[in-house]
């Protein structure tokens, strides 16, 4: 058999690099493993409709191109080792694979506060079973402690205040989403919320909890209250899935640090049989900035899959890599309320100038960040026509700023 193309990760990253190896013209085995026993899927409804409406797998599976017809799923393996010397990968039933080139598209996974409390009823929200597993507890009624105001965090609370949950949000900052879209956004989505009888407690971090049986009952918090709960959901932010990487002198404090050509950066350099895709890539955008940025976005796996692939084949062929400067446009979108907010560029390095740049935050508005007077990111609540103009301004400060 010939050596494959080995794609650890079958999520979006994943099927988006197989399709772009394929456009770049290798016609070689491809193997892609995923630790999940579903083919890639959509995430972003897993908190919205797919939360409302019933989680059903067929509508949440990735359609796959023909071009990738031949290529080799193994789903429900994960991989635990990697030997990038001797260019192997180790999976959980001890079989050894060698590549002749290596695409690591292994995501994120949740967070977990460092609590002595039970897993079995502490809700997370990564993968479609987990979806599965909070829907059935979200009746009217039940008493629901969203444990951190992200993204995540509120589009879970929109969603079980929609279906008629009591829906309390913790979080240590004092508004939410504060880190990626500063306070001006952040407290209009709480005002939002609170019209539709959120309860936030902010500033507080959670003690303890506690639970009998397989249910939770309280949480406490660090003024020394108490709050009821039903049912509790953590979305305390994300964890780079690395540790399968151990061990080869890679820098995985972030993610999988990588040249602007997505090669991880080895002890001797960058390693050019080996690329990052998707949320695990933590790489340097010219756009915005020299230091390495990691983003999770839903349009990165697409941003980052041609380039990556178009390495990885460069490499394998001894070729020089490009000397195109890669410089993707992060994009973002989350639903609250049935209201669309969007964000274009890095919004987070531009938290210390923030202006209105249109319209009225209570009602349909883009916000502007900025980093020495240029625009480096905007937001857009509503207002999705609005959308190209945007990146076409934003696009043009940036050409300014970098030229
Ligand atoms: C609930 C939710 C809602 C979201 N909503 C939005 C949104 O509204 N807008 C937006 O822009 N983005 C959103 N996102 C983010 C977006 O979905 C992600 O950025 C995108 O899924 C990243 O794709 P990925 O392939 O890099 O990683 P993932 O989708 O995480 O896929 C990685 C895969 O690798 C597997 N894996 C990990 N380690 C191993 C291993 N060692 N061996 C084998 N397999 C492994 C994992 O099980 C997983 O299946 C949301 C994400 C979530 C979870």
């Amino acid at each position: 058999m010939s050596v494959p193309i080995v794609v650890v990760g079958a999520g979006l990253a994943g099927l988006r690099v197989a399709e772009q190896l394929r456009a770049a013209g290798d016609t070689g085995l491809i193997v892609v493993i995923g630790a999940e026993a579903h083919p890639p899927y959509n995430r972003p409804p897993l908190t919205k409709d797919a939360l409302r409406a019933g989680v059903d797998a067929a509508k949440l599976i990735f359609r796959q191109k023909p071009s990738t017809a031949d290529v080799e799923w193994r789903l429900g393996r994960t991989v635990t080792g990697a030997d990038l010397v001797n260019r192997t990968v180790t999976l959980d039933d001890g079989e050894t694979l060698a590549y002749r080139g290596l695409v690591a598209a292994t995501g994120v996974g949740p967070r977990r506060l460092p609590l002595d409390a039970p897993l079995a009823w502490r809700h997370v929200i990564r993968t479609l079973d987990d979806a599965t597993a909070l829907r059935e507890e979200l009746r009217p009624g039940a008493r629901v402690a969203v444990l951190g105001a992200g993204f995540v965090g509120t589009e879970v609370a929109a969603t079980a205040a929609q279906l008629g949950c009591e829906v309390h949000v913790v979080d240590p900052l004092a508004t939410p989403l504060a880190r990626s879209l500063g306070e001006l956004v952040g407290s209009e989505i709480r005002r939002r919320h609170e019209e539709h009888g959120v309860t936030f407690h902010l500033g507080r971090s959670v003690t303890a909890m506690t639970g009998r049986d397989d249910r939770p009952d309280t949480i406490f918090l660090d003024d020394s209250s108490a709050l009821p709960a039903d049912v509790v959901v953590e979305a305390v932010g994300s964890a780079p899935n690395v540790a399968w990487l151990e061990g080869n002198g890679l820098a995985l404090g972030n993610g999988i640090t990588c040249d602007v050509h997505l090669h991880p950066l080895g002890p001797d350099g960058p390693v050019h049989d080996v690329v990052a895709v998707g949320d695990v890539a933590n790489f340097p955008n010219p756009l915005f900035s020299a230091e390495p940025q990691r983003i999770e976005h839903w349009s990165w796996p697409t941003e980052t899959a041609g380039h990556a692939a178009r390495s990885l084949l460069a490499k394998i062929a001894l070729d020089p890599p490009s000397g195109t400067a890669f410089t993707p446009l992060p994009t973002f979108w989350t639903d609250q309320y049935g209201t669309r907010i969007q964000s274009l560029g890095m919004p987070g390095l531009g938290l210390e100038d923030v202006r209105v740049l249109e319209g009225e935050p209570t009602g349909e508005c883009a916000i502007g960040y900025h980093v020495d007077g240029r625009l480096v990111g905007v937001a857009l609540i509503g207002l999705v026509r609005q959308l190209l103009a945007y990146r076409t301004q934003l696009l043009d400060a940036r050409a300014i700023a970098v030229a």
